[in-house]
C-alpha cells in the first residue's frame, strides 16, 4: 500500500509523511498540483491525500483533473479551510472524505482505513494463506491468530504476494509497491526485504513458503 501526498509545506509533509509510516503507510510526496498529477498517472496509489491550497493550482483541479480521467482513487482533502463551502465543493468534486487542519493524524489514518474500506478495492480486506491471516486494512498479520510485527515494507511485501497465492510476482510489481518514486533502489532491496519478512514468518511459525523465482520475481505458497 502506498499513500501519494499532496503539499506544498515541506516540513508539514515530511512530519507527515514520517507519522504516516510509523502507522504502517509509506508515501510519496508531491509539492504542486502539476506533481500531483504526473505522480498520480505514473504510479497507483491506495489513496491519495490532498491539500487545497498549492502554489499552482487549486487542489479542487486536481481532484476534477483526477475524475475526469476516471481515477477512482480515494482521496482524503486536507485543509486549513474549514469552512462548509469547501467541504461541500470538495465532496461534490468526488472526495472521499475531508479532514481540517490542525488534525491529529491518527484520525487521519482512521479516514484513510475507511475510506480504503469502503473502496473495497483491494479484493476484501482479508487475505488467509496456510495459518497466515493479513487483514489488508488494518494492516495486521497473524500467524494461528498470534500477531506477528512487521515494518511497513514487510507489510506491503506480504500484501503483494498474499494477494497471489501460488502464482509468480514479478520483481518489478514489488518493487512499485515498495519502494516510492523518488527512491534510488539498490539492486538487492527486495531481496533484503524478503529475506527479512521470511526469517520473521520462519519464526512465528507460518506455513507458507516465499519462493525465489531465480531472474523474474517470487512466490508465495502454502507448505503444508
Ligand atoms: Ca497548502
Amino acid at each position: 500500500m502506498r499513500l501519494l501526498l499532496v503539499e506544498d509545506d515541506r516540513e508539514l509533509a515530511e512530519a507527515l509523511g514520517a507519522a504516516l509510516l510509523r502507522r504502517g503507510m509509506a508515501s510519496d510526496h508531491a509539492a504542486t498540483a502539476g506533481d500531483a498529477l504526473l505522480m498520480a498517472d505514473a504510479a497507483r496509489y491506495s489513496a491519495i491525500v490532498l491539500d487545497l491550497g498549492l502554489p499552482d493550482a487549486d487542489g479542487l483541479e486536481v481532484l476534477r483533473a483526477l475524475r475526469a480521467r476516471l481515477d477512482p482513487v480515494p482521496v482524503v482533502i486536507l485543509t486549513a479551510r474549514g469552512d462548509t463551502a469547501a467541504r461541500i465543493g470538495g465532496l461534490d468534486y468526488g472526495a472521499d472524505d475531508y479532514l481540517a487542519k490542525p488534525f491529529d493524524v491518527d484520525e487521519l489514518v482512521a479516514r484513510l482505513r475507511a475510506v480504503l474500506r469502503r473502496q473495497g478495492g483491494f479484493g476484501g480486506a482479508e487475505l488467509v494463506v496456510g495459518n497466515l491471516r493479513f487483514d489488508s486494512v488494518a494492516r495486521a498479520l497473524d500467524v494461528d491468530g498470534r500477531p506477528v510485527l512487521l515494518s511497513a515494507r514487510e507489510l506491503d511485501l506480504i500484501d503483494v504476494l498474499l494477494r497471489r497465492p501460488g502464482r509468480v510476482v514479478v520483481k518489478t510489481l514489488i518493487e512499485d509497491q515498495l519502494f516510492g518514486l523518488s527512491e534510488s533502489l539498490g539492486s538487492n532491496a527486495v531481496e533484503v526485504y524478503v529475506h527479512r519478512l521470511r526469517r520473521k514468518l520462519e519464526q512465528a511459525g507460518a506455513t507458507i513458503v516465499i519462493e525465489t523465482i531465480r531472474g523474474v520475481g517470487y512466490m508465495l505458497r502454502a507448505s503444508a
